[in-house]
Order: structure tokens, then sequence, then C-alpha cells
């Protein structure tokens, strides 16, 4: 079932999401060459903690930090640990908060110094795709018009979405229904409402979408090695343009 939202539970949420989006903005003006990305961590627990929120992740299934950071061929929840960037490595930074009961969760993916065009022009795709998701996410539409939104952008500029993670509901729990698969038939599943709230995050491979998880138990890397960046935003349908809840 998917649950509709009060205008004053969208309201905290807001909060919660700022809350992220500041968070991620410390973060990506600390990511550089030389650091392990355990330093990361640190830094959002610090920031977290700062502005009164607790970490969606720490503990969510027995994951053990704040923050999900994933390099290069990983696409989404990397341990951060002893692992060294590299200029020129790219970097997906995944970060949930909690905050008065309501949560909030965004990701990006950012370079290391100097990166390729063609990392670069990755990038620019799942960020591009989770815009067009959005630009589609308006009551009336269906959750498969957001999927297929961001599938045909992916798609057409020659890369591929990852099939077996999806966005999600998300409110006092951080996954809750729907699921929002990114590739879908437009017209198809759950009509969005006025209240309802959702992270949408494309996950865009550079090669093919397969995956698989590492030794950790965590990681989910590309199963053919190329690279993969992640964007992420918690929005709320409303009653015309939709809200982005975790913009800075
Ligand atoms: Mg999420």
């Amino acid at each position: 079932m998917i649950i509709i939202k009060s205008d004053q539970e969208i309201a905290v949420m807001r909060q919660a999401g700022r809350i992220v989006a500041t968070v991620l903005e410390v973060l990506k003006s600390q990511v550089r060459a030389g650091m392990k990305t355990k330093e990361l961590d640190v830094i959002a627990a610090r920031e977290l903690d700062r502005l009164g929120a607790k970490p969606s992740f720490k503990g969510y299934r027995g994951f053990p930090a704040n923050l999900c950071v994933s390099v290069n061929d990983e696409i989404v929840h990397g341990i951060p640990g002893e692992r060294v960037l590299d200029e020129g490595d790219i970097v997906s930074l995944d970060l949930g908060a909690i905050f008065m009961g309501f949560q909030g969760d965004a990701a990006l993916t950012i370079g290391v110094g100097k990166i390729s065009p063609q990392a670069r022009r990755l990038m620019e795709t799942a960020e591009g795709a989770l815009g067009a998701g959005i630009a589609a996410a308006y009551p009336g539409a269906r959750l498969g018009d957001i999927s297929a939104a961001i599938q045909n952008y992916v798609e057409s500029r020659g890369y591929s979405v990852v099939r077996e993670y999806t966005g999600h509901g998300i409110g006092r729990e951080m996954h809750e229904e729907p699921q929002i698969p990114n590739f879908g038939l437009p017209g198809s599943g759950p009509l969005l409402k006025k209240g309802v709230a959702l992270a949408l995050e494309p996950m865009v491979c550079a090669g093919d979408w397969r995956t698989r998880v590492g030794d950790d138990h965590w990681t989910v890397v590309t199963a053919d090695g190329g690279l993969s960046a992640h964007f992420e935003h918690t929005i709320a349908i409303t009653d015309a343009a939709p809200e982005v809840l975790t913009a800075v």
C-alpha cells in the first residue's frame, strides 16, 4: 500500500531531506585523491550529528557505516574503508538521514580530480536520468511513466540501467511501497497522487546492466567491470510540479 503523506509530514520530510543535501554538499567539497573512503564516513557521521539527525543506513540489515561509498565499477552499497581514492576515479555517495521520525535519501556521483570524458558523460547521463524521472512525477501520471522516462533517457544516450535494484517509496521507513524500477512501460503501475513521497535513483552502467555482489556481501558491482554512476533524490508529488525534498 502506498502511504499518502499529509502536508505536515511532508514538511518534516523537507527538513530531513535538506539535512541529507547539506551533508552531501560537505562531502562533495571534501572528496580528493589520496583520501581513504572511511574519512568520508567520519565526516558524514559528524555532520549528521551536528544537524540533529541519525544515519538511516547504519545498522540497516547490519550495514556497518553511515554512508555508502561506491567507486568506479561499484554501483551501490559500497562500504567505506581503507580504499584510497585516485585521481580520475568516480565516487558515488549515498546518504540517508532520519529526522523527527522521517527519512531523507539522496545520492550523487562525483569525479576525483580530472576524470575522463567518458566518465563525465556517464555521470551527466545518470544525473539527467534523475531529472527526467522527476519531470514525469506529476499527479495523474503513473509510476511506469517515471520508470520509462529514466530508461528512455539512459538508453537513448547508449547506456544501460540496472535492473536488480530500484528506487522506492519513503517516509517513516526508508523503504516503503512502491518499488520504482529504472525501466518500464509508460501508463503502467499505480497512479501518482499528491502526498506520495518517492526516492528516485537511476543507477547507470557504461556497459551491461548485470550486477554481482562483492565478497563483503554488500558492495554491488557491474558484472562486466564497466563504470557506473548513481544519482538519487527524495521527492514529493504535489498538485503541480514535484518538489525535490533533498535539495540544499
Ligand atoms: Mg534510496
